[in-house]
């Protein structure tokens, strides 16, 4: 572990923490000092998140996994009094489980019920995280408040040619949304930030992009030249959790390898 934390006692929810950036953010945010909650749908991974921690980082505060489905309001709320309960108070949220439906298309072909499952995954899920969170940060027994993070998308604000109808919207949501929410609290010290990931080289991505002519016709847009890292987003989700990013509030974050910049890209 670091010789100084950037997460001292702090506890933290994680959602979708028992796979790719959720998981790294279990552990790093548990390697810097934090109580950590790996909250996801899928309990048993989660509980592999939790003992990889004990595992890698024997010296690191208690981690605890807690099966729950963020589009169910009353899963978010038995979390966040989990965590409350077992560790007394709660510094950070991080909402980012999410998912995308391979039947999620374009505006002729999506079906309704996979825009219900998406948007009640992606941004109602969000908004119950954020929910609850506000409620237990306002009660900290030191007065002290605390950081929500909610994961957004590089396709929040860029268009593609590729068409995942119901993601793209429900990305979008969360930016708007965590803005609205950032103002709104920012004066009583909970600060809000949205993550918006670039594409990764997950599992997800990179099965859907069999061939190197598809990764190619993807990493041609993208000025790093390569796709990010699950563990690049944890370390700027890191930043917002901690107190070095005491002044930013409201912020579209984006650890993109450059991609929202790019008009032409390096040859
Ligand atoms: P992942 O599929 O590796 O992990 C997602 C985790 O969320 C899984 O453990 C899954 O079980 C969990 N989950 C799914 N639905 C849930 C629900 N209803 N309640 C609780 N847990 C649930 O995904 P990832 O690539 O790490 O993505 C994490 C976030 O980052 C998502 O919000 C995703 O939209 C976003 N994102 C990913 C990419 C990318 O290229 N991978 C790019 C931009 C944004």
């Amino acid at each position: 572990m670091p010789a100084t934390l950037r997460l001292p006692g702090k506890v933290a929810i994680i959602t979708g923490g028992a796979s790719g950036i959720g998981l790294e953010s279990v552990l790093l945010f548990a390697c810097e000092g934090a109580h950590v909650v790996a909250a996801d749908i899928n309990e048993e991974a989660a509980q592999r998140a939790v003992k990889l921690v004990a595992d890698m980082y024997p010296d690191a505060p208690r981690a605890i996994a807690v099966k729950c489905d963020v589009s169910k309001e009353a899963d978010i709320k038995a979390c966040v009094a989990k965590a409350v309960d077992e560790f007394g108070r709660l510094d950070v949220m991080f909402n980012n489980a999410g998912i995308m439906h391979p039947a999620d298309d374009n505006a002729l072909t999506t079906e309704e019920r996979i825009w219900d499952l998406t948007m009640n995954s992606n941004l109602k899920g969000v908004w119950w995280g954020c929910k609850y969170a506000i409620e237990a940060m306002r009660k900290n027994p030191d007065g002290s408040k605390g950081s929500i993070i909610n994961t957004a998308s590089f396709v929040a604000v860029l268009g593609a040619a590729t068409p995942q109808l119901a993601y793209t919207a429900s990305k979008g949501a969360v930016l708007a949304m965590t803005r609205e929410l950032a103002v709104v609290h920012a004066r009583e010290g909970i600060r809000l930030n949205s993550l918006c990931p670039g594409p990764l080289r997950t599992k997800l991505l990179m099965d859907f992009l069999d061939t190197p002519d598809k990764k190619n016709r993807r990493l041609v847009q993208v000025p790093a030249g390569r796709f990010g890292e699950a563990i690049e987003q944890a370390k700027g989700a890191l930043f917002l959790a901690s107190d070095d990013s005491s002044y930013v509030i409201g912020a579209d974050f984006k650890v993109d390898g450059g991609i929202c910049a790019a008009y032409v890209t390096p040859e």
